[in-house]
């Protein structure tokens, strides 16, 4: 994977997207990815588990769009038990640790890179119910625990693994959400913190001043706090 020794610094703050193809109209994910995941896919299939993505490359307007969303009020902000916080109650610190948990920073998201997805498989979803991307849709008994199982079994040996395998103290359990490792692992690598501020300082991220005071400790907290693998 030479071709990725330097990567460009928009790629990895979701500045620049040139990097994907489309497997749907609003589905992007790194072209280097598409034929490990369509494999994937086909031996999922094999045993009638229909894998698709909910969510590929989201790039940084959209989770800035998110961010500020959350941060204003305008979407709920929830704990790891589901409940709504109520943002009235809570300095603007522990109010972006709360966003923290569930939303990453814009310029901070593996989504940025088009090696992360968020997959589920529509036929194992009960007639007329959606998505909902909550952890008892995938936990045992929930509609798609054969997926579940399925991807801890098998993932790894298309080069996936699930960096939010479990909650460490900063990003939720997310098992929805895969990486792959082959390209993931670059973008992280290169990753700077410095980049990050310089991103944010231009942008009209709520809470600005809060979130560059304690980027080290959103950075070990949030963004480093992961399976290792
Ligand atoms: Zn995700």
């Amino acid at each position: 994977m030479n071709v990725l020794i330097n990567l460009p610094k928009a790629q990895l703050l979701g500045i620049d997207n040139s990097h994907l193809c489309w497997v749907s109209d609003k589905i992007g994910i790194h072209k280097d990815m598409l034929n490990a995941y369509r494999k994937m896919q086909t031996a999922a299939k094999k045993v009638h588990i229909d894998l698709h993505i909910a969510s590929g490359w989201r790039g940084f307007d959209r989770q800035l769009q998110l961010w500020n969303n959350k941060f204003l009020g305008k979407t709920p902000i929830k704990d790891l038990s589901n409940n709504i916080i109520n943002i009235n109650h809570v300095s603007e610190l522990d109010k972006i640790y709360a966003i923290l948990v569930y939303s990453a920073l814009p310029g901070a998201s593996r989504h940025h890179w088009g090696t992360d997805i968020d997959v589920f498989a529509p036929n194992l979803l009960a007639k007329n119910t959606q998505l909902q991307l909550e952890p008892w849709e995938y936990e045992k008994n929930g509609p798609l625990s054969k997926l579940s199982q399925w991807l801890e079994q098998f993932s790894q040996e298309f080069g996936f693994y699930f960096p939010y395998d479990s909650y460490r103290g900063g990003i939720a359990h997310e098992p929805w959400h895969l990486s792959y490792a082959p390209l993931a692992e670059h973008y992280q690598q290169q990753f700077s913190i410095a980049s990050l501020v310089a991103v944010l300082e231009e942008s009209d991220i709520e809470g600005k001043k809060i979130i560059i005071n304690h980027i080290d400790e959103i950075y070990q907290k949030f963004i480093v706090n992961i399976n290792k693998r």
